[in-house]
């Protein structure tokens, strides 16, 4: 038996199951502080003679196992867990191999294996969501370098007529600033889900995402592009993002159909806590 942790900013998933993508149990937890969440999240655990844990979470996240840092959130803006030993503190529990990653490279990692790009030796999922972020498998591989991708904060061009300045904290009129649930909001004065009616909310919503696709596909070439997070329940934006990259791209590059190639996730919403399943399974094959 495996167990599989989604973190994320608002909620903990916790599953046990195997690596099949078989879920037997699972449990949410609200995301407060460590010292409150964690104990639940043992206690969960604790019930099941799980061999290896795997872990999506929300980040940045170090991943550089040279790193003394390695296993850690590092820096969130949610104060409590900055610099949180999650790792180790799941190692110092169950004594068990830990796989850590992104929430995004989880997820990534559960639509290659059985999701919408089963079958495929590469694949792209972007959340767009409370922030923007992006997992990639490549070659088969989940993508890192020094540490994980950050496809979320790209730069992009503005529209000429918003004047919304942007909210990514770090960067402000980054993707991420200019695009994610919040900044909608920001510049509509509404929440997306109020706004499904404003044609003009969703198309310069494609307007951002679609220049984002365009550098993704340049540098990564994706066999697939798969999009989720709550702001991608609006499926106009779908139209708006074929509409305008269609342009961008200019048959410069080969693209498929583009109705197949960018595509909403196979999994749903357990596509986080599958690729967590398959994350805890390479634990234990890697004894990490
Ligand atoms: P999280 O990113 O926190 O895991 P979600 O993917 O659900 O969670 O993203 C939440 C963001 O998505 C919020 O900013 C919310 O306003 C926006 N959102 C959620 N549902 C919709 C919807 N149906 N239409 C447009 N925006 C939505
Ligand atoms: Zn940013």
């Amino acid at each position: 038996m495996l167990g599989a942790i989604e973190a994320g900013g608002t909620k903990f998933v916790c599953a046990v199951g195997d690596e099949t993508g078989n879920i037997i149990e699972q449990i949410q937890i609200p995301t407060t502080i460590p010292d409150e969440t964690m104990p639940k999240v043992i206690t969960f655990f604790s019930q099941y003679p799980v061999k290896a844990i795997g872990v999506g979470s929300f980040g940045p996240i170090d991943l550089n196992q040279e790193c003394s840092a390695y296993g850690r959130i590092t820096s969130t803006p949610k104060p409590a867990w900055r610099d949180y030993p999650f790792v180790q503190t799941l190692k110092d529990a169950f004594g068990i191999p830990i796989g850590f990653n992104t929430d995004v490279n989880a997820a990534a990692l559960g639509e290659v294996t059985f999701g919408a790009a089963k079958g495929l030796d590469s694949c792209l999922y972007i959340t767009v969501g409370t922030g923007i972020g992006a997992g990639a498998v490549v070659q088969g591989k989940l993508l890192q370098g020094l540490s994980h991708p950050e496809m979320g904060h790209i730069l992009v061009r503005r529209h000429p007529d918003d004047r919304y300045q942007g909210n990514c904290p770090y960067h402000r009129d980054c993707l991420e600033g200019l695009a994610a649930g919040p900044a909608i909001e920001g510049r509509w004065g509404d929440k997306g889900s109020n706004l499904s009616d404003r044609k003009e909310v969703w198309d310069l919503e494609g307007y951002y995402i679609a220049q984002a696709l365009m550098q993704y596909i340049l540098i990564l070439s994706p066999k697939k592009i798969i999009l989720g997070g709550g702001v991608m329940h609006q499926s106009q934006v779908f139209s708006s993002i074929y509409k305008y990259l269609k342009e961008l791209v200019a048959d410069y590059v080969f693209l498929p159909e583009l109705r197949d190639y960018i595509v909403s996730p196979g999994l749903g919403d357990a596509a986080g806590i599958t690729g967590s399943l398959i994350l805890a399974h390479q634990a234990l094959e890697e004894l990490v």
